[in-house]
Formats: C-alpha cells, structure tokens, sequence
C-alpha cells in the first residue's frame, strides 16, 4: 500500500493514530497528566487549553479527565488549572474499553 508513496511520508498521523491503535506517542519523554477528581472543580479551562494536536482531555460523565496515551505531559494545561490539581502521572495504566468507545463516538473524524 505504499509502493506508490514514497514521497508521502508513512508518518503516524497522530492523535488519530494514537485514538486508532489506543497507543501513547512512542517518542514522547514526558510521563502523561492526570487530573486529581477531588480537587477538580470541573471548569473545562484545562480541556480548552490542551493542544489540538494532542486533545487528550475529555469530559466523562461528571469527570474531566485525561486520557494518557493521548498526553504528551506538554504541560498546557497544568499552566492554566486555577486549583492546580493536575499532577504527573508516572504509574499511568493503559485507558479501558468503555472509554476508548466513547472517545471514538466524541473525537471520530477530528483531525
Ligand atoms: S499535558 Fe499537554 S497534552 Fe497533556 S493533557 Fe495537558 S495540555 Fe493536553
Ligand atoms: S482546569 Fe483544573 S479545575 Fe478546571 S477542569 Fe481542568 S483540572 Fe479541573
């Protein structure tokens, strides 16, 4: 399927790739953010101010929460979270099902 592209770089085509495979960014150095639910107060300026080219935080259910494998730790919305609860997550555990499907239902077809 590529013999014809050898121009097009065969490139990951991120965050959809990454929402495809459920993956994290292989070359990424920075450990993924997570957001500390008891200290949330579930202002959405976190979501707003996460990269599009990364969109890693979803509102789920009453939660906002950030999805690892779409996290590069940049650090975007660690800088804009009025209560600072966004905290280094070193020990992150790969998403489950139920969420991967609804990202999928949220963010099929964003870029
Ligand atoms: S650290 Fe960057 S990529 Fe990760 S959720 Fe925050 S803004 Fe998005
Ligand atoms: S910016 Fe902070 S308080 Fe607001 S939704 Fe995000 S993590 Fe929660």
């Amino acid at each position: 399927m590529n013999d014809t592209a050898s121009a097009a770089p065969s490139a990951p085509s991120g965050r959809a790739q990454r929402i495809a495979e459920r993956t994290r960014g292989e070359n990424w150095k920075k450990p993924p953010r997570r957001i500390e639910t008891s200290e949330c107060i579930t202002c959405d300026t976190c979501l707003r101010s996460c990269p599009e080219e990364f969109g890693a935080i979803f509102d789920i259910g009453l939660d906002v929460v950030i999805i690892p494998e779409l996290c590069s730790g940049c650090p975007a919305c660690v800088l804009e979270c009025p209560v600072d609860c966004i905290y280094l997550d070193e020990d992150w555990t790969p998403t489950g099902e139920s969420v991967w499907n609804h990202i999928e239902l949220t963010a099929g077809g964003a870029r």
